[in-house]
């Protein structure tokens, strides 16, 4: 999606602007802190792990566990499904089709009537899967040459949450959720699509720095207020999450923000310049310092030999990608400020109108165009960093 390196290099370093005086702030917190409560009184790079955490405990601590007990797993997926349904004029019900695992449930996506796509949903962990969690594509949408007629989209589901106890539901901790909305904006990507070429139909043939946008453009609503309330009903009470209990986790999620992003944009910028400058793999340190001058608020001891290290990018496949995962972060939380600007006190941010153009522009049209053109086409002008910072506390 992005045009040349320079354009990434720029992007890089007026987000580094923007955040500087945040990390800086980060950074100040974390040696009052040190000095105050730890007896550190000068904080070494080493420390600002340890240290770090401590600060987060006495602060931002909430329990994941009382969380949990909030997320009951039927409740999010009927707020989860609720959501779609309101926002991309869709419903989703029941399906039936022969299954992997007795846990796994089938579901399809209809229209007016009209069947749009279908997935299967693996929830659990169990002996034998393999961990983590994603979206994959079981077929695409295309118009098949044998038959004229539309196949239409399917899609696996995969997390690894942890079963229900006895009679009780899965419990899910905030990041599952988090996971499970992530995952589905991929799974929307590719089955909400209404291309029928089967080579950029659903997630194939988008750019690879665009591919989380969906996906992390679901995240969003894992922290709007209207939405998690909705998602929450107590294992035993049947209460929603308390609202005090909220602000903890947001203020625990924005935590060292400012250090954070300049973190990743060292290794962006470091990557970005390895692969973009001739003369650089001669260089590597001396590419690590000025980067590290350049941006960094906790610069490490001259031993440092992180590079060597920095497997993402020769083992990874991230060579000269490493940026994409704050460039997708910028285009998600710009799209997703559309939905914030449009707000209105009934509907909130589920506006059935930016809904529509979402998923027109950027959902349906997946990569028959541009990532470019899509979202230039659902927002009317090219991405801003605005909307990032301001999710993250840093506005
Ligand atoms: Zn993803």
């Amino acid at each position: 999606m992005a045009d040349s390196p320079d354009q990434v290099v720029h992007f890089l370093r007026d987000l580094a602007q923007r955040a500087r005086p945040f990390a800086e702030k980060d950074m100040a917190e974390l040696r009052d802190f040190a000095r105050d409560e730890c007896d550190l009184p000068d904080l070494q790079a080493w420390d600002v792990a340890y240290v770090s955490e401590k600060l987060k405990e006495a602060r931002y601590a909430f329990s994941d566990q009382e969380v949990k007990q909030y997320f009951t797993e039927p409740t999010v997926l009927k707020g989860l499904f609720g959501l779609i349904e309101k926002l991309f004029e869709v419903q989703i019900q029941p399906d039936s089709a022969p299954v992997w695992h007795e846990s796994v449930r089938f579901f399809r996506i209809e229209r007016a009537g009209q069947l749009i796509g279908q997935f299967y949903l693996d929830p659990y962990a169990r002996v034998g899967k393999r961990p983590g969690a994603w979206m994959d594509d079981v077929r695409g949408r295309w118009t098949r040459p044998d038959t004229q007629g539309t196949q239409t989209p399917v899609a696996h589901l995969v997390c690894n949450f942890a079963k229900g106890v006895g009679d009780k539901p899965a419990l899910l901790t905030h990041d599952d959720v988090t996971t499970l909305f992530h995952e589905f904006g991929h799974g929307l990507h590719h089955m909400l699509t209404q291309v029928n070429d089967i080579g950029v139909s659903g997630i194939s043939g988008v750019e690879w720095d665009a591919v989380e946008l969906p996906s992390q453009f679901m995240e969003n609503f894992c922290w709007e207020w209207d939405v998690v309330h909705q998602l929450t009903s107590h294992v035993d009470t049947g209460a929603h999450l308390p609202r005090a209990l909220f602000d903890k986790m947001v203020a625990a999620k924005n935590f060292q923000s400012g250090m954070q992003t300049l973190r990743q944009i060292e290794f962006s910028l470091f990557d970005m310049r390895l692969h973009a400058e001739p003369e650089s793999d001669a260089n590597v340190q001396k590419v690590v310092d000025e980067v590290r001058a350049e941006v960094a608020v906790n610069i490490p001891p001259a031993f440092n030999r992180f590079q060597h290290s920095f497997s993402h990018i020769f083992a990874g496949g991230y060579a000269a990608g490493y940026y994409s995962y704050k460039w997708a972060e910028v285009l998600s939380a710009d799209a997703y400020a559309a939905f914030e600007e449009a707000a209105t006190a009934e509907s909130g941010v589920l506006s059935p109108e930016v809904g529509r153009r979402y998923r027109e522009t950027i959902l349906e049209a997946g990569g028959s165009r541009s990532a470019m053109e899509n979202f230039k086409a659902f927002r009317g002008r090219e991405p801003r960093i605005d909307a990032l910072l301001r999710h993250q506390g840093m506005s």
